[in-house]
């Protein structure tokens, strides 16, 4: 792990070398990046068929940085993957390129929001935090349920219980939110983090109805969702962002919801691959197929359950499989979590953990509408701060 910080820190140390921090390009591929910044595309070849894949799905709104000499030669550049690993290309004592896959280091923090309501909660909880991404959330988590643009007064508390991810002092990542409350006029509502990491109200009903299907009937998975995990052979970092099941070549490929194809074509490493964008916001992708559904093309409506291709062994895949993922935008989520469950309602041992779950965020809640502890806005690295002698606050330069 020291020698990891201090790669992350040497931008710091190294004058004359300089940062220049860049977004990822949307449909960029990692030969066409390694082309256009003159690295050796053997840098590519010579990853296994699991790394190679890794770099299709490197999202496009990832902030990369890179490290130049002030000869301007490249001498490290840094692309996340996704919030846990990153790929670290660098120039070598011996004037060699070289790459690896490395975690992020990053902390997580657990935090909580309080704040009154002066215009609207998503201007509200931006303003009180920074985070637009926090902001979008806790709007999406109460969309159907609350009418913010009606029902909403000045002066209305809200309550926000969440992880935060800081990459070198900044945010970093989405927030996880375990739990959130608005009261409006005095009528309470709120959400709840299961275990499963699926939202719910007060009484265990579910609070987003993911009404997706597997994309397989009687479907095997060889291969589950992870973002960062380590090849105790290898000894090395991998990811997975997609769930894998094996099947006969040939089997059929249903559509998991309704949407429009947004991509049908080849790729390098997942081969004959189809995109449907659902209404959502969440895009699902289907990898390694031996074919499609005759007269699919970008833009076919397609309803759930729609046969759309047959399993194959195509791009880089070691053996007839699919590999089935889901994306909130560009961010790979775990299909599985966005899966229509069988039961509704808790029983049993399940319904104990939630109401312990929300038991407990019920007494972070009734806290923090007790003591109204209004949030100052975090200080950002980014920007340099001083204390005003007269009024002893914090100002930007
Ligand atoms: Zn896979």
């Amino acid at each position: 792990m020291g020698r990891l910080v201090l790669l992350l820190l040497l931008p710091l140390f190294l004058f004359g070398s300089s940062v220049k921090s860049f977004k990822w390009k949307d449909g960029e591929s990692f030969l066409t990046f390694l082309e256009d910044k003159k690295l050796p595309l053997s840098l590519f070849y010579n990853l296994d068929k699991e790394d190679q894949q890794l770099t299709e799905d490197i999202p496009f709104t990832a902030n990369c940085q890179m490290l130049i000499s002030d000869k301007n030669i490249i001498e490290q550049i840094l692309i996340p993957v996704n919030d846990e690993l990153q790929l670290q290309i660098y120039l070598t004592p011996k004037k060699r390129y070289k790459m690896h896959v490395i975690p992020i280091v990053s902390e997580t923090y657990n935090e909580v929001l309080y704040t009154e309501i002066q215009t609207a909660p998503y201007d509200d909880i931006l303003k009180a935090t920074g985070s637009k991404r926090l902001a979008s959330r806790f709007v999406k988590m109460f969309k159907g349920r609350v009418n913010f643009k009606k029902e909403v007064k000045r002066g209305d508390p809200l309550v926000i219980v969440y992880e935060q991810k800081y990459r070198l002092g900044k945010y970093f990542s989405m927030p996880e939110v375990a739990g959130a409350m608005i009261e409006i006029s005095g009528k309470r509502y709120v959400v709840y983090r299961h275990k499963d990491g699926r939202y719910y109200d007060a009484k265990g009903a579910q609070f987003e109805k993911f009404l997706f299907k597997l994309p397989i009937r009687n479907a095997r998975m060889t291969s589950g969702f992870t973002k960062r995990r380590y090849h105790p052979v290898l000894h090395r970092y991998r990811a997975h962002v997609g769930v894998d099941f094996g099947a006969r070549p040939g089997t059929q490929i249903l559509a998991t919801g309704e949407g429009r194809v947004c991509f049908a074509g080849y790729s390098n490493g997942y081969g004959k691959t189809i995109k449907i964008r659902h209404s959502n916001g969440l895009t699902s992708l289907y990898a390694h197929q031996k074919g499609f559904k005759k007269g699919i093309h970008v833009g076919s409506k397609i309803k759930q359950g729609d046969i759309i291709g047959f399993v194959g062994s195509t791009g880089l895949s070691s053996g007839p499989h699919l590999h089935f993922g889901m994306y909130d935008g560009s961010t790979p989520i775990n299909p599985l979590s966005v899966m229509k469950k069988k039961t509704e309602g808790f029983t049993g041992k399940e319904y104990r953990q939630f109401v312990a779950i929300r038991s407990k965020l019920d007494r972070i809640f009734n806290e923090k509408l007790r003591t109204k502890p209004l949030k100052r806005k975090p200080l950002d690295f980014q920007d340099t701060y001083y204390v005003n002698k007269d009024t002893f606050k914090v100002e930007v330069f």
